[in-house]
């Protein structure tokens, strides 16, 4: 069980316990499909009859069958569709993240309605409650503040902090502790992300850096040519490849890229174990330039070209000079 399963269990448990759960729950800190998986849970477990989410009762039998009809989903179609999301959405077809009022009254109209089962649970799940505006937000406020008997809200945002201040307040917030480099590891490849580069972009993840899969392994490896022709001297190359380097579309991200793979150098020459790296599908290639180093100017240079990237300096003048 992960850390963050853990921690939601335990607050469950002490809510089972006390006999008391809260009307409204903001749950935030993880990936959006993870906290999906963990909400569908926790909604599951309330409607269990026997309120642990056993998995044979016949709430829990309906719901995986996914036709519980006391289980609301409300997400705008963006969300929907990036995250499967079996939800019916009327309306126009936009490419907006947004919430629609219709969506909205409908979704809780039919929350409204009695409940279908004998235990009496109702549960509406609410993807991205930062994507509610306006209108919207407010046709859903009211509700949050008078819930009705037996209803329960389970918001998810990793955004948690766009989420408006007056659906926030009416919420018990849990945020969840940090994933580990495994568990990212592991929801990049549910999510399809090829095997050998999920190790590497779970690593750039957990330290904040959001590289997209479909030309991680192409821009990386113009850097790690960059990084070649210094280790070999190669003046000509070297300039060669700073200048493709120098147009790539996130010059912010690049840099990271570079700095990233510099410290595995370092790391490599002075001994540090390969489950160190954070480029570890790249020992191999790294282990041989590692020994050109010690690395540490170009990591210098590397992150003394942080701020002056922000300032628009062009990456190409402040990498020109660059030695290892
Ligand atoms: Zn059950």
């Amino acid at each position: 069980m992960s850390a963050q399963e853990d921690r939601l269990k335990q607050v469950v448990s002490g809510w089972q316990s006390r006999g008391q759960w809260p009307h409204a729950l903001l749950l935030s800190g993880a990936s959006a499909p993870f906290l999906l998986k963990l909400a569908t849970h926790l909604a599951k477990t309330r409607l269990c009859l026997t309120g642990t989410g056993c998995g044979h009762c016949d709430s829990c039998r309906v719901f995986e069958a996914g036709n519980h009809l006391d289980f609301h989903l409300l997400a705008s179609r963006v969300t929907a569709e990036e995250l499967n999301l079996n939800i019916d959405i009327e309306g126009p077809t936009t490419t907006r993240r947004l919430i629609r009022k219709e969506q909205v009254s409908a979704t809780l109209r039919q929350l409204s309605l009695r409940a279908q089962r004998e235990q009496g649970w109702r549960v509406l799940l609410l993807v991205n409650p930062e994507e509610l505006h306006g209108a919207s937000a407010n046709a859903l406020l009211k509700s949050l503040e008078e819930p009705g008997e037996r209803v329960f809200f389970i918001l998810i945002s990793n955004q948690p902090r766009a989420v408006l201040e007056t659906i926030i307040s009416r919420c018990q917030q849990l945020t969840l502790p940090p994933p580990t480099r495994d568990e990212l590891t592991q929801t990049l490849i549910e999510e399809g992300c090829d095997p050998t580069l999920a190790q590497t972009l779970a690593e750039l993840q957990r330290r904040g850096l959001h590289f997209a899969e479909s030309d991680f392994a192409g821009r990386r490896q113009l850097v790690v040519s960059w990084l070649a022709a210094m280790a070999n001297n190669q003046d000509h190359q070297r300039l060669l490849n700073l200048d493709q380097i120098s147009k790539d579309q996130a010059p912010d991200q690049i840099l990271e890229l570079a700095l990233s793979l510099t410290l595995d150098l370092m790391r490599l020459q002075s001994g540090m174990p390969t489950t160190e790296l954070t480029h570890r599908d790249l020992t191999h290639q790294l282990r041989e330039l590692a020994q050109a180093g010690p690395w540490i100017n170009l990591s210098q240079t590397l992150a003394a070209a942080r701020p002056a990237l922000k300032r628009n300096l062009r990456l190409s003048s402040l990498l020109m000079g660059a030695t290892i």
